[in-house]
């Protein structure tokens, strides 16, 4: 199956501009049917915003269904722990459309963000955050044209919400990275260069430094690029490309990268063309898209009417060219630019020269300015933005091979003792201890160094003949270390395809 989203495209940023629509286009919305949309209201300012928003979509647009529906804090506060009741669930199945306010995670007390629950309930795996200037913001980088589009991975990394407590003083967080989701973002990355005429993709990652994880992300991106030869592929060093975002971000025309990474580096882009306040988003997923602001409820003004609407006006945007409404789309845009432009009734967080107006006040404005064109806005077209299921599936290991086992240890004491203890309670099975590092730096046999040391051992234990062990022999040696020590993870040292499938500790040879 091929799923197809209409997204926005800048007929004079690249080859491919021009005129053409994606059939959809073709209706005009007067004709369109009521498209039933699910609504989120949120958390914080989410209400405020999200009001303010509806009201201007349905000046320009008034043929959608809005069905409001619940989730986040009101939700957790009820007792429901995942933050989403079933029936918000249902209805984003049957609509697939969702307009959403931010939801507030709540912090320190075990629950799941859930942000994050609606995005892998639905596989909603791509987060795409267009950042472009604005009409009528003074920010250090005015004139400089920036125009790119941050596409984040939604659903893995360390956002698998994975978590233990493995000793009372150590914390673990998985970050979990496949090939499938690797080749899914990045397939995206250049159909959505496709789409927007756009001619380069930068991977931004840490594959430097975690080279199982961010290199499998950055090796899937390298393989996905040879389909598309017509677009520059290029990887960057996430702090790199940091750095370039704030000292050349014009340079920048999509960049794809891992969900925390994506996390980080929107805020920060958001940051180069007028803050949070401004940037829209996209969560697409093969069935379901759903629309919200980069921002949060930011708690702090929630209440006030002050909030400002424009990231989530722009998101309704991008919804409304998703759902195949573009002359409302383009007539909000337009409307949207015209007031930023004029600079006379803008919320707090961008205002400079006159009083701030309220959330509605902004709105209403908005909603004055429809039918008005503003010259800042460059003219556009849509091309479909093509998702492909048709994965490589190259995720198959042929060749399998066991070379031994980590065994984590809480223990309280030093290195050496615990090193040759366990080297003698080895004695007799398949392994032999090899070494045991202490948050990641080899600590046994003693290096020279100066680590400070937790209670927190990761023990390697090797195959003494080359490997080939059985799980049995893993288990006796465990019944062995648990017999003396108390131990919390076990993780057993594969090879696939003659390659190993873990990580050396710093300072292992
Ligand atoms: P935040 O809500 O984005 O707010 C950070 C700051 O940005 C605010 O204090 C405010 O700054 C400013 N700001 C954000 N949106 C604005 C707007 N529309 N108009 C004007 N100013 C705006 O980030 P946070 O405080 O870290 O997070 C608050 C909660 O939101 C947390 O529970 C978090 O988990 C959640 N969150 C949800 C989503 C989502 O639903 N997708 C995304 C991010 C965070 P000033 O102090 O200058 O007023």
């Amino acid at each position: 199956m091929i799923s197809t989203i209409n997204m926005l495209k800048d007929s004079g940023s690249g080859p491919g501009g021009g005129d053409e629509r994606s059939p959809m286009s073709m209706e005009t919305d007067t004709e369109r049917e009521a498209t039933p949309v699910v609504v989120l209201p949120g958390d914080g300012i989410g209400p405020e915003i999200v009001a303010a928003t509806l009201r201007v979509v349905e000046a320009a647009y008034p043929h959608i269904d809005w069905t409001y529906f619940e989730a986040g804090a009101e939700v957790f506060r009820k007792g429901l722990a995942s933050g989403v009741p079933r029936e918000t669930i249902d209805a984003i199945a049957k609509t697939g459309v969702v307009l959403k306010g931010p939801l507030e995670t709540p912090v320190g007390y075990g629950e799941k963000s859930a942000n994050v629950t609606l995005r892998k309930l639905f596989e909603l795996y791509g987060n795409l955050r267009p950042v472009r200037e604005l009409p009528g913001l003074r920010t250090p980088y005015s004139g400089r044209g920036i125009d790119l589009v941050i596409l984040r991975e939604n659903v893995e990394d360390l956002y698998a919400g994975i978590e233990h407590m493995q000793t009372p003083g150590v914390a673990q967080c998985l970050k979990l990275i496949s090939r499938k989701g690797s080749e899914k973002i990045t397939r995206l990355a250049f159909e959505l260069a496709r789409a927007e005429g756009r001619g380069s993709v930068h991977c931004a990652t840490k594959a430097n430094i975690m080279k199982l994880t961010e290199g499998l992300f950055k090796k899937t991106f390298e393989e996905v690029a040879e389909e598309y030869e017509e677009i520059s592929a290029r990887h960057i060093v996430i702090d790199n490309c940091a750095h370039r975002l704030v000292m050349n971000p014009e340079s920048f025309d999509v960049i794809v990268t891992s969900n925390m990474n994506g996390d980080i580096l929107s805020d920060l882009a958001a940051g180069l063309v007028g803050g949070l306040g401004l940037v829209p988003s996209a969560n697409i997923g093969e069935r379901v898209a759903m629309f919200e602001a980069v921002h949060g409820s930011a708690p702090d003004i929630a209440g006030r009417g002050v909030a400002n609407p424009t990231a989530l006006m722009l998101s309704a945007v991008m919804m409304l060219r998703h759902i195949g409404a573009f002359e409302a789309a383009e007539n909000i845009e337009h409307a949207l630019f015209v007031t930023l432009e004029e600079g006379r009734c803008l919320t707090a967080d961008i205002m400079r020269s006159h009083s701030p107006v309220t959330t509605d006040r902004f709105s209403d404005e908005v909603i004055a300015n429809l039918g008005r064109r503003s010259a800042s806005l460059r003219p556009r077209t849509y091309d479909a933005l093509v998702l492909r299921p048709d994965l490589n599936g190259a995720d198959v290991s042929i060749d399998r091979h066991l070379d031994g086992v980590d065994i984590f240890i809480e223990w309280g004491a030093e290195a050496e003792t615990l090193g040759h203890r366990l080297t003698d309670v080895a004695r007799g099975t398949p392994f032999k201890l090899e070494m045991i590092s202490n948050r990641g730096m080899k600590v046994f046999p003693a290096n020279g160094g100066q680590t400070d040391m937790v209670d927190h051992w990761r023990c390697r234990f090797v195959a003494v003949n080359g490997g080939g062990v059985e799980d049995d022999s893993i288990l006796e040696l465990l019944r062995r270390i648990g017999a003396e020590y108390r131990w919390m993870h076990v993780e057993k040292l594969q090879r696939f395809d003659g390659g190993a499938g873990y990580s050396r500790a710093q300072g292992e040879g």
